[in-house]
This record gives C-alpha cells, structure tokens and sequence, in this order.
C-alpha cells in the first residue's frame, strides 16, 4: 500500500505507513506529523504531547477530507502517541564558506549538518566537503553546483 503524504493547515508534512503482521492478520498505521513553521513558533513553549493530540486530529480531519482511509479502520485510541520539541530542526542561515574550516597542518577539518542545512544529505555532503579538503580535493558540494 502507497504511503500517505499530506500537507495542510497546521501540517507542514506528514507521512502515514502501513505495516504488516508476520501473518497478515494485523495492520499498523505508523505516522509522523510535522508542524508547519507558524504552527511551530507559536507553540514553541506548549506542552508537546497536548501539541501531538492537537495535530493527530486535525490530522484526522485532514484524511477524512482528502483521502479515501477509512478512519472507522484504526482504533479509538492511538496506541502511542508522542510529542517531540525539536528547537533548531531547520538551520536558515549555514555558516559563510569563507570562514576557515580545514586546518591542513593538524589534519582536522568541521563536518556537520550545520555547516550546510538541516538534511542527512547535508550531513553526508558536509563530511565528503571536510575529507576532501583534507586530501587537497575540489569540494563535493561545488562539483555538485557546477553540473
Ligand atoms: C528528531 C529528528 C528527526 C530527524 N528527521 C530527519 C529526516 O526525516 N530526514 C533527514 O534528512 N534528516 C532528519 N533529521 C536530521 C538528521 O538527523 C541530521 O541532519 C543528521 O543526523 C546530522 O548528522 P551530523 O553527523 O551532522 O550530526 P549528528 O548525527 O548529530 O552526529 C553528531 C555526533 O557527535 C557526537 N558528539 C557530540 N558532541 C561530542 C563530543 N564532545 N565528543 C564526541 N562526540 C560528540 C554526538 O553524540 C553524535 O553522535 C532529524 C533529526 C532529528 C533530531
């Protein structure tokens, strides 16, 4: 079954999966909402867990208009259902790649999900950028940006 991806309102992503018992007898639904930015800011001090109840419904007032998951499916009570506060998810200004971030001589460079965005692939792509810096490479990021 297609995953379920959905954007509105106070929803800035969300995805829902099924999942499958060994016997097939069982189906899970496993989702994860993020808040938009305005939601988020406005909240950012509230009590995440009444957030995550906030959401999980208007999540389900969402489905129920634009999809054809048939809410009677899934129980009354969500077995687990959790809150999380994640204060700096989204890094809006990365450090100026002019500033110094490789020191040859000791053979240490800065790698990190900050130095480039708030993605694993920034991460990944900030880890390839300090290695080869360090063996005198063109910077990953800049061959990327020149195809
Ligand atoms: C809740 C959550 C959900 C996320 N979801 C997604 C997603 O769906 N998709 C996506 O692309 N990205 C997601 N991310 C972002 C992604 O996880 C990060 O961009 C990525 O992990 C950053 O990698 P990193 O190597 O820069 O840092 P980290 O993964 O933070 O690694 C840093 C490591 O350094 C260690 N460390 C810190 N200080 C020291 C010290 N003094 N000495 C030794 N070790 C130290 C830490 O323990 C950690 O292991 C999510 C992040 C969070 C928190």
């Amino acid at each position: 079954m297609d995953p379920i991806i959905l954007t509105k309102g106070n929803i800035g992503w969300s995805i829902a999966k099924w999942t499958f018992s060994r016997t097939n007898t069982t189906a899970y639904l496993s989702v994860i909402i993020h808040a938009n930015d305005m939601f988020s800011k406005n909240n950012l001090e509230k009590d995440v867990n009444d957030l995550a109840c906030k959401l999980w419904q208007e999540w389900k007032s969402h489905i129920s208009e634009n999809t054809n998951l048939d809410l009677l499916l899934l129980p009354k009570q969500a077995s687990y259902l959790k809150g999380h506060r994640w204060r700096y998810a989204k890094v809006s200004k990365i450090p100026d790649k002019g500033h110094m971030r490789t020191n040859t001589k000791h053979n240490i460079a800065l790698a990190g999900d900050w130095l480039a965005g708030p993605r694993i692939e920034c991460a990944w792509i900030s880890g390839r950028d300090a290695a080869n810096s360090l063996l005198g490479r063109p910077y990953y990021s800049d061959i990327t940006k020149n195809n």
